[in-house]
């Protein structure tokens, strides 16, 4: 008879190598402890960073929390309170539904999570290290969720020297938060970097929240950008053509509330402003496309960022038109050239 030479890997060691697809950088760790803020339907979220992400991401919440039963599930492979049968995945209204973000994290960092719920008294405070539970403890705490994410890649010395330079991991740690705070401008959102407050955003319409993020001066050159069919809206301001900068704008597309890169939908809202920019310049656009969430697919790649369209032919078209218009009534003075 022979051994077997097959042997399934320990959990630990399985999550660490998923870690890899889920946590590339400090800000991969905040976009996912943002997007489980915002899935507990927290209001006030508050997130703190050191070192550049590097010792410390701490993400407070006042969402509905994680009971004492819970918590260590939480943080186990696949274990999720948002979807339960295959069919749930083409109706996917949570930002999460993979149930991997916690247990990659806490695989290659070492993580303090305290979290209380609004029906019970007392909190409870999971110490989790490099995948292993340390201690599990009752905490008085506020109702809400605080994670905080210590010494992201210690277990891994090769990853961890792969991280690049401190303004560069916080130069992406910035742009989550900023992808977030975009598609969310209902909630109160906090970024304090080494003890300084980078950004107090207070709730208010999507305007206020672009202004708040990008500056006074924007208010002036954001164009209105509506279209509504049975099965989508499309809202949102590009700015006008005069002011297209340079370097690449600011481009924001977010479909049900998730910021998305798609460049086919680029191509739409570029070939809107074909003959009115001047060469090498681009426009800046925040677009908020809501849709039917079957006519979608999430679920092409973990971190969430790409999506499919079911009719995707239907959305350009609807979006090209509709930063015609927007372009066509508040871009009078400039060439144009509609077909
Ligand atoms: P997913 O978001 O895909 O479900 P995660 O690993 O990110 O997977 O989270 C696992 C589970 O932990 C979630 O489904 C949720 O029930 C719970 N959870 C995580 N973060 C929070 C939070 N801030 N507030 C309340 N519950 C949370
Ligand atoms: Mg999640």
């Amino acid at each position: 008879m022979s051994t077997s030479v097959i042997k399934l890997l320990p959990d630990h060691i399985a999550n660490q190598i998923a870690a890899g697809e889920v946590v590339q950088r400090p800000a991969s760790v905040v976009k996912e402890l943002l997007e489980n803020s915002v899935d507990a339907g927290a209001i006030q979220i508050t997130l703190l960073i050191e070192d550049a992400g590097k010792s410390l991401i701490k993400v407070i919440d006042n969402g509905c929390g994680i009971s004492e039963t819970d918590i260590r599930l939480a943080f186990e492979r696949h274990a999720t309170s948002k979807i339960r049968k295959a069919e749930d995945l083409f109706a996917i209204t949570t930002m999460g539904f993979r149930g991997e973000a916690l247990a990659s994290i806490a695989a290659v960092s070492q993580v303090e999570c305290v979290s209380k719920t609004p029906d019970s008294s007392t909190g409870t405070r999971l110490v989790i290290e490099g995948g292993k539970v340390k201690e599990q403890l009752p905490e008085a705490s506020m109702t809400g969720t605080s994670i905080a994410v210590k010494n992201l890649f210690f277990n891994i010395p090769a990853r961890r020297n792969f991280l690049k330079s401190d303004s560069v991991e916080l130069r992406h740690i910035y742009e989550e938060f900023i992808r977030i705070a975009l598609a969310h401008p209902d909630k109160r959102l906090k970024l304090v970097n080494n003890g300084t407050e980078i950004y107090n955003l207070l709730p208010g319409t999507h305007k206020q929240r672009i202004i708040s993020i990008f500056g006074n001066k924007m208010a002036d050159n954001l164009l209105q950008i509506r279209e509504q069919t049975t099965v989508i809206t499309i809202s949102g301001f590009l700015t006008m053509p005069s002011v297209a900068k340079k370097i690449k704008g600011e481009q924001y597309f977010f479909i049900n509330k998730r910021f998305v890169k798609n460049s086919y939908l680029h191509h739409a809202i570029m070939a809107a402003y074909e003959g009115l920019l001047q060469p090498e310049t681009y426009p800046s656009y925040f677009v908020f496309i809501d849709i039917d969430p079957a006519e979608i697919d999430v679920n092409i790649h973990p971190t969430k960022t790409e999506i499919k369209f079911r009719d995707d032919r239907t959305v350009y078209h609807l979006l090209k038109a509709a930063a015609r218009k927007t372009l066509g009534i508040n871009a009078v003075s400039q060439p144009m050239d509609f077909d």
